[in-house]
């Protein structure tokens, strides 16, 4: 709950800096650009002006120098008037000022080339404190050269900047309210499916797996987040519905060693017996706590497998001495149904893994091969190191072989074709399992081709390893 919100202020605050950062930059950039372009008006109507100004000098009778106010009555030459203007002689003796200047000054004496070729704009401060453009221009009126200076006032430009920087800090406020608004309802819009997938993700549990989460069908990242769920959801749901098969089939295993033990218990306890008999009840007994222990071996073996908590002491293995070992183990199983095991191929293929859990998926694989033969039968193991980048052993068995719709499951936990058989034979449906798991952690292989009648192929593929010289 508290990350939820987390992001949403997160995500709101972020906005209303950027919006705040955004409405700052633009307020500043706008203000500048207006005081500037003020400026720069400012500075051409002062160049535009002093033109005029020009025309409207002249010397009277008595020789002083007079501002023509009425000059064509122009309404540039009256706008002239509003402006403030000095003329001065080249060496700062002040030939007239305007009646709107009235005794102030145009900036200091004269600079050498002030007002030659050009207006030479700048920027002064009046006595008064006005701001102002200030442009020159040398001339000579009736053979005397003097120089004009003209200063147009830059407050209204001051002031239009100012107003507008109050203008911007009054609709700051607005602004970042209008933003934190649009943000928070944004983002809660934007969280909201995200919040129903926590709350209906946080009511699932293992008893309820089979729901789902809804999707909108927009196929945007919180859709794809929704399915992604939904899909590990089906895997959940698929892992529990194994995991809770797999405790179901175990107990009923479980159940029938211990029911034997139980049955000989009771039979024999139900009347005085020979010392002989008793010896054969314990026997049996014991032979149904091998069943029951191999049994729990076995499963032990692969709850430990699912949980990945077994480390493979991986080192070279020498397949064909690994055949050998297996076959040697097998040796008296085979002669007890009178079969004969076969080995032969390649002596020299290596592999790489750990010796223990291939031995271990061999075993299961041929001791099926001994289990299901009939009498007389032969099982051939056959290495093959010249299979590319893997070594192949196949187990090949004259035994009933398997019907195409069982060869699927066969590699199935618990999963056996005559269930009848296979426990009267001792097999729980869990060797091959347990093989598929042994090859496939060296990640090898392990496939079956079979047909009823005309016995059965394992073919095991191992990673191979090339002996260096
Ligand atoms: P089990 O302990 O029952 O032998 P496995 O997992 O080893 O369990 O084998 C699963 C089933 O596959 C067996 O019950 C049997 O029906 C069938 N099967 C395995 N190997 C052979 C084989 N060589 N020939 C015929 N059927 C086989």
């Amino acid at each position: 709950m508290a990350r939820r919100a987390k992001v949403g202020t997160t995500l709101t605050r972020s906005y209303v800096l950027l919006a705040a950062c955004i409405m700052l930059f633009f307020t500043a950039g706008t203000g500048v650009v207006l005081f500037l372009q003020m400026r720069a008006q400012a500075e051409h109507f002062a160049i535009e002006d002093i033109e005029t100004v020009e025309g409207l000098l002249a010397f009277d009778a008595k020789g002083d120098l007079v501002v023509r106010e009425n000059y064509h009555n122009h309404i540039e030459s009256k706008r002239v008037l509003d402006h403030y203007l000095e003329v001065l002689t080249p060496l700062g003796t002040i030939l007239a000022r305007n009646e709107r200047l009235g005794t102030a000054e145009l900036g200091e004496r004269p600079a050498p080339d002030e007002g030659v070729g050009g207006y030479s704009p700048r920027r002064i401060r009046l006595a008064d404190g006005t701001p102002v453009v200030l442009v020159s221009r040398f001339h000579v009126l009736d053979g005397h050269p003097i120089l004009i200076r003209l200063a147009l006032s830059e407050e209204s430009a001051h002031r239009v900047v100012e107003f507008y920087a109050i203008a911007a800090a009054l609709m700051f406020p607005l602004v970042i309210a209008a933003a934190s608004l649009i943000a928070r309802r944004m983002t809660s819009r934007i969280l909201a499916p995200v919040q129903n997938i926590a709350a209906r993700a946080s009511q699932i549990s293992s008893s309820n797996l089979n729901e789902r989460i809804p999707t909108y069908g927009t196929g945007d990242e919180i859709d794809q987040l929704a399915e992604i769920f939904n899909e590990t959801l089906t895997r959940l749901e698929e892992s529990f519905r194994q995991l809770r098969q797999f405790t179901s089939d175990a107990s009923h295993e479980l159940r029938t060693p211990l029911a034997a033990i139980r049955a000989i218990g009771e039979v024999g306890l139900e009347r005085d017996r020979t010392n002989q008999e008793y010896r054969e009840m314990v026997g049996s007994m014991l032979e149904e706590v091998g069943r029951l222990t191999r049994l729990v071996n076995d499963l032990l073996m692969i709850s430990r497998g699912d949980a990945g908590s077994i480390r493979l002491n991986l080192t070279s293995i020498r397949v064909m001495d690994m055949v050998r070992d297996t076959v040697a183990l097998l040796e008296p199983l085979a002669e007890e149904k009178d079969q004969i095991l076969e080995i032969s191929g390649d002596r020299d293929a290596m592999t790489h893994g750990d010796p223990i859990f291939l031995r271990q998926a061999l075993i299961n694989v041929v001791d099926n091969a001994i289990k299901y033969s009939p009498a007389g039968a032969i099982t051939r193991v056959r290495v093959n190191g010249n299979s590319g980048s893997a070594v192949e052993i196949c187990v090949t068995d004259e035994g009933p072989g398997i019907a195409a719709e069982h060869t699927p499951h066969i590699f199935d936990r618990f999963y056996r074709v005559d269930a009848g058989r296979s426990r009267d034979a001792g097999g729980f449906g869990l060797g091959l399992a347990i093989s598929q798991w042994a090859i496939g952690a060296h990640q090898g292989s392990i496939t079956v081709s079979s047909a009823p009648g005309r016995g059965s192929t394992f073919r095991i593929l191992l990673p191979v390893e090339e002996i260096s010289d």
